[in-house]
């Protein structure tokens, strides 16, 4: 049974800026619990038989705690247009308005005099098929740009390799095989170019260090000195992926 009651914390009215409380009244509940969601509603969850009076006073209770989770969530940015008026990548220093150029046959990206024309059919599937194309844009024009940095950094630091995999996961920036195969997230260039070079370095220096030792971390440090602000840069670039990446 779902019973959604808006419920006025005493002394705080509805409305503009407040949370939304919602009721929701549980048969399976055993106690009166809160939670507050990512979109700023907080529900209450009501056990058989509990009064409301009872419910007021536990919301009461817990408003600082209910206060302190809401302003702990993480801002959303607003929903970026899609397709994308532009498209910035960062690490390969490079900028791209997007053109809707229209057009026949299956949707493609390609860059023209410095646009990225997005050209073929507009047909009725074009938010997804758009995605597409720029996905398999964005892959094999970072394709090119990465293999020649990896191909730099390990020519500079005498590593060996054996290839290049680029992937597109929301958890992992790269990994090295024992065989040598380098994966990196083509999500990669949409950081610092700083931090590209870090994570090109770590993959590269897995090479010689499968694991990340004491020893890892010193050869990572010769080739990259400022390689602890970079691994946190790395680890907290997933917000810089533009929405539409992962849509
Ligand atoms: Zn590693």
């Amino acid at each position: 049974m779902l019973d959604q009651i808006a419920l006025p914390i005493e002394g705080e009215a509805k409305g503009s800026g407040r949370p939304e409380l919602m009721l929701r009244r549980s048969l399976r509940a055993r106690r009166l619990a809160l939670r507050v969601h990512l979109d700023g509603r907080v529900e209450v969850v009501v056990p058989r038989g509990v009064t409301m009076s009872a419910v007021e006073a536990f919301v009461t209770r817990h408003r600082d705690w209910v206060s302190q989770k809401l302003a702990a969530r993480p801002t959303r940015a607003a929903p970026e247009p899609f397709p994308p008026t532009d498209i910035s990548l960062p690490a390969l220093d490079e900028r791209y308005r997007v053109h809707l150029a229209g057009g026949r046959g299956r949707l493609r990206a390609e860059i023209r005099g410095g646009v990225l024309s997005l050209r073929g059919a507009w047909g009725s599937a074009t938010p997804a098929a758009a995605r597409r194309a720029l996905l398999f844009w964005l892959t094999e024009h970072a394709r090119v740009a990465l293999e020649e940095r990896l191909r730099t950094t390990a020519i500079r630091g005498d590593f060996r390799f054996r290839s290049l995999q680029l992937r597109r996961q929301r958890t992992r920036w790269g990994s090295c095989s024992s065989r040598g195969v380098i994966s990196l997230n083509v999500c990669v260039v949409f950081q610092d170019p700083a931090v590209l070079d870090y994570l090109i370095v770590h993959e590269l220096v897995h090479t010689r260090h499968m694991n990340h030792s004491a020893a890892y971390w010193t050869a990572v440090a010769e080739h990259c000195p400022d390689w602890r602000r970079l691994d946190r840069e790395l680890s907290q670039g997933w917000k810089r992926v533009p929405g539409w990446v992962f849509a």
